[in-house]
């Protein structure tokens, strides 16, 4: 094991062709998502992503306040991104930064697209991102977790949206960058897509080549359409579980 740098210069990447975590470079890590996980949200999902862990919760359609906000055609998306102080190694100072404004306007404008906003004039759905513990990638975890959490509120959309990010470090393309990669790779590029290949979201830090940057994009697409599989298991399981408890119900109110 070689010591890490400052600047990460030194760090070993791969051991034996497997990444830190044991992962192949075109695995993205461990993903759990659990729909309807509270109680007062109108819709809500919890993701884990390997050391990520985040929630998103979403109300409305419903009154916007301040009113001045209002569209007369369309309802409007708010989509708070927030990272909790104990969510990272070193206390991260409370309250919105520079940082979690850009991530809430780039994910806003990543699930806006497929949101049936004509639906709803003169109102707000608002989606709330709390990242709860942080390993890098947390906005395309919070990205899948507002989109299903979306979905479990009933909100009309075109289609999910998915989210991953690739990479490259030590001149290979990652996907889904943890954090020693991502804090001293070679770049960055995160992603969300709709499962037809409409790309929403695309950012990048760092260098690629064109080539790489062609190599970082296809696996990156592969990353959103394996986790939109993910997603969709989760809303099909909720509603059979709910499906089945009606069942009960309705059985019991019979007899
Ligand atoms: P993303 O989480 O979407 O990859 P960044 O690339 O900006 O967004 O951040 C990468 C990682 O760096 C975060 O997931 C987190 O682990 C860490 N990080 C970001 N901001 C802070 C901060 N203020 N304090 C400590 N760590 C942070």
């Amino acid at each position: 094991m070689k010591m890490i740098a400052m600047d990460g210069s030194n760090i070993s990447f791969f051991k034996e062709g497997l990444r830190l975590d044991g992962r192949r470079a075109d695995e993205f890590r461990p993903l759990k998502i659990e729909v309807g996980v509270l109680a007062r949200a109108d819709g809500s999902c919890y993701v884990e992503m390997g050391g990520n862990k985040v929630i998103a919760a979403v109300y409305g359609p419903r009154e916007v306040h301040p009113r001045h906000l209002q569209e007369a055609t369309r309802a409007i998306v708010r989509y708070r991104y927030n990272m909790a102080s104990f969510s990272v190694e070193e206390r991260k100072r409370p309250g919105p930064d520079r940082r979690s404004y850009e991530l809430s306007k780039v994910s806003r404008e990543a699930l806006e697209p497929v949101i049936f906003t004509s639906y709803y004039p003169r109102s707000v759905i608002d989606v709330f991102v709390e990242v709860l513990q942080a390993d890098a990638g947390t906005r395309t975890a919070g990205i899948n977790a507002a989109s299903v959490a979306l979905a479990d509120a009933g909100i009309p959309m075109k289609s999910m949206i998915s989210a991953c990010a690739a990479g490259k470090v030590a001149d290979t393309i990652v996907l889904d960058p943890m954090k020693e990669e991502d804090n001293f790779g070679q770049a960055d590029m995160p992603i969300a897509m709709t499962p037809t290949g409409q790309i929403t979201l695309l950012q990048m830090d760092g260098h690629l080549t064109k080539d790489e940057f062609q190599r970082a994009m296809e696996l990156a697409i592969k990353g959103c359409r394996d986790i939109y599989e993910i997603q969709r298991k989760s809303l099909i399981e909720k509603y059979n579980q709910l499906g089945s408890e009606l069942a009960v119900v309705q059985e019991a109110e019979v007899l």
